[in-house]
């Protein structure tokens, strides 16, 4: 039997990455940075809070996260903790910038030091790409126009020095936006469609947003998290770019969501500059071909899908396990 610790386990992704271990016979712990005050609600809609032992580890004190790894005494380590919006990053760029590079750095070492043959996967992000009109692969170069993206770029190419330089079995996933009704309500997707349905009840409310014309890949959480351990299965470590290959825009989202209601989105919405970010990405779009051909990978759900399953979830709000999985 597999043993697995996945650092940030209370997240959207740590909760179904969880799940899909556990399920697959994996003993599953995870940290957290207060464990007696993590948040399980994630965990314990997916079924799984009962599943999985939580210690607390903050993420760059050495010696904590050397005691938890020592306890747990994983096959694979999934990093996936760490400051993960980006709006914030840009009032947080310290707190970004440590939580997410300095950790990886943090973890890393400890993995060399430590000499045992443990995998590891780390959450890197399609906004290191910047603008990219064009599909990005993953031999596309960097160009991060988010606090939160140059993190993630410093932790990226982090993993792959200590592969290089150490030989440790460690690479990054390189993940566009994934969505599930896991996602808090800062997160955009999650804000229009709360917002849409409580519209949809009656609230008499209008829906403010930012940017309507950036473009972006939306894929599900439940799907993509099946990538991460994918990548960890195989011979070498590689770096994956995980995405739909399908890019649409946030008014395309906004309009499939109130649609799903039976509602206009344009009678709903007011655009407020004050929400614009000072650098954004207008264009995303990403191949997965790699992916596809080399883990066996493929997202069968797209922005349509994802936004339809999210109305369900957020509408019904009983039953979860059947909603989320
Ligand atoms: P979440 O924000 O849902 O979860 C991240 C976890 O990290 C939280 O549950 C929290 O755990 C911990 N955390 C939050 N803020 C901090 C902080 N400032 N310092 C230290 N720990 C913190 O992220 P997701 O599950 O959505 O994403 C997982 C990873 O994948 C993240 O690294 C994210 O950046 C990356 N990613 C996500 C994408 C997406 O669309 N979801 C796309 C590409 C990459 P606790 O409070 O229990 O300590």
């Amino acid at each position: 039997m597999k043993s697995a610790l996945i650092i940030g386990i209370t997240g959207q992704d740590g909760a179904y990455l969880a799940k899909l271990l556990a399920d697959k016979g994996y003993t599953v712990a995870g940290t957290s940075r207060d464990a007696p005050m993590a948040n399980t609600a994630g965990l314990a809609a997916l079924g799984v809070a009962d599943r999985v032992a939580i210690h607390s580890a903050s993420l760059t004190d050495f010696r904590g996260l050397w005691q938890v790894i020592e306890k747990v005494d994983p096959d694979e380590v999934y990093n996936l903790a760490g400051q993960s919006s980006v709006g914030l990053s840009f009032e947080q760029p310290l707190e970004t910038f440590e939580s997410v590079a300095v950790a990886t750095i943090n973890i890393l070492e400890l993995l060399r030091l430590l000499g045992k043959p443990i995998r590891l996967y780390n959450a890197c992000s399609s906004e290191c790409f910047g603008n990219s009109p064009e599909p990005a692969s993953e031999d596309t170069p960097f160009k991060p126009r988010s606090p939160y993206a140059v993190a993630k770029a410093a932790s990226y190419w982090s993993v792959a020095n200590y592969r290089e330089a150490y030989g440790l079995y460690a690479c990054s996933g390189i993940l566009t936006n994934h969505e599930s009704p896991l996602r808090p309500a800062r997160f955009v997707t999650r804000k229009i469609v709360s917002t849409a349905c409580r519209i949809a009840a009656g609230s008499g409310e209008r829906l403010s947003l930012g940017n309507t014309g950036v473009v972006r890949d939306w894929g599900w959480a439940g799907e993509y998290v099946d990538a991460m351990w994918r990548m960890l299965q195989q011979d070498a470590p590689e770096d994956f770019l995980i995405a739909t290959g399908k890019s649409y825009s946030l008014q395309d989202f906004t309009a499939q969501v109130f649609a799903e209601l039976g509602l206009d989105h344009t009678e709903h919405v007011d655009v407020n500059s004050g929400l614009y970010r000072p650098t954004d990405i207008l264009v995303s779009r990403a191949d997965p071909s790699k992916a596809r051909e080399r883990l066996g990978w493929q997202a069968t759900m797209a922005m349509p899908e994802v936004a339809r399953a999210m109305v369900k979830a957020e509408r019904e709000q009983t039953s979860p396990k059947e909603n989320l999985a």
